[in-house]
């Protein structure tokens, strides 16, 4: 008779089934709970004559363990079955897939290293509207009327008589510095210059320049020098060369384009050099006494120096990139390399 009921039990047990929390409750209490009908078992336990005690207790453990394991594989069932309705078209067998971590763009990066190393000697930051007047682009930069230089620059003019134009270098940022800042100033103008140019793997239509301005009393082509050797050390490492080769600029008098030594062959020569050893990273001068009169500034007192680089080509030579276009084609394989920089 107590063997039938025992059997009766388990073979309950076996076919019980759970597939949320309310059943698996209805579960415990039915099988596991001390009012259960396992713990009544435990319960009749006393009415068992004694010499019968010990087969009786062994049996009804038998259910008793039997009734647990059952209860933890319906609570097992319970949860996967939670976990896969959340994620139901998600294939569990793959692979995880990594959360893709943005980074600074390579320019971005190449921007803020130049201004770094600038801002620790006292230049600060400066920055103008991008659509530029005729006097702040061209005529106080000493770009006289119809003057060949103005030619030479091939720009997106948005209106002309009076001329307003995409500027074509961040040089009308240090205009609008000079004519609204008396002397000492240094400056830092990073940003946005547009010129009409095919784009090649050298050559984009918009590009970013940094251009740099000291105005004080007795400043000389030799603080000039300086300041730009510093820049090239502190950017390219301290090997690194620097020669000034003599140029022609309307803002500027004495002129010089500015070389350092070729990153990837040290100065011995290779493609990228052309076999100088030399590579051009932009160009500098004495500010012109006609662009500081412009200016309001009193150019027999006051003399200057002016640098501007593009922000692209000092990117290129760090980095060794090879084209231009990278920059803007927003292609994963080439950002995700400068991913860990700054
Ligand atoms: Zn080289």
């Amino acid at each position: 008779m107590q063997q039938e009921k025992l059997d009766a039990i388990k073979s309950e047990i076996a076919a019980a089934d759970a597939t949320n929390a309310e059943q698996l409750e209805a579960y415990r209490m039915r099988y596991i709970s001390k009012k259960s009908v396992v713990g009544e078992l435990f319960a009749e336990m006393r009415n068992v004559p004694n010499e019968e005690k010990k087969a009786y207790g062994q049996l009804i453990n038998e259910v008793k363990v039997l009734a647990e394991e059952k209860f933890q594989e319906l609570i097992d069932k319970v949860n996967n079955s939670q976990k896969q309705s959340k994620s139901q078209d998600i294939d569990l067998t793959l692979p995880p897939t990594n959360n893709a971590v943005g980074g600074i763009h390579p320019l971005t990066a190449t921007r803020q290293r130049i201004i770094e190393i600038f801002e620790r000697i006292g230049f600060n930051l400066s920055e103008g509207p991008e659509i530029e007047d005729d006097w702040h682009n061209f005529t106080a930069l000493n770009f006289p009327e119809n003057h060949p230089a103005r030619e030479m620059q091939d720009t997106f003019f948005i209106e002309k008589n009076p001329d307003i134009a995409l500027r074509t270098h961040t040089s009308s940022v240090q205009v609008r510095v000079m004519e609204n800042q008396k002397p000492p100033i240094r400056t830092l103008s990073p940003g946005r210059v547009y010129r009409n140019e095919a784009i090649s793997a050298r050559a984009h239509c918009i590009f970013h320049q940094v251009e740099g301005l000291y105005v004080d009393e007795n400043v000389g082509f030799a603080d000039l020098k300086n300041t730009l050797y510093h820049f090239a050390k502190e950017m390219f490492g301290k090997e690194t060369k620097v020669r000034f080769r003599p140029s022609y600029f309307p803002f500027t008098e004495p002129s010089a384009e500015i070389d350092i030594s070729c990153q990837l062959c040290g100065g011995s020569g290779c493609n990228v050099c052309k076999g100088t050893g030399w590579v051009e990273i932009g160009g500098s001068g004495m500010v012109d006494p006609n662009v500081l009169e412009n200016c309001g500034i009193d150019s027999k007192k006051y003399t200057g120096f002016a640098f501007g680089m593009g922000i692209e080509r000092i990117a290129m030579l760090k980095y060794q990139i090879k084209d231009l276009r990278l920059f803007t084609e927003n292609d994963v394989r080439f950002l995700k390399q400068f991913r860990s920089m700054l």
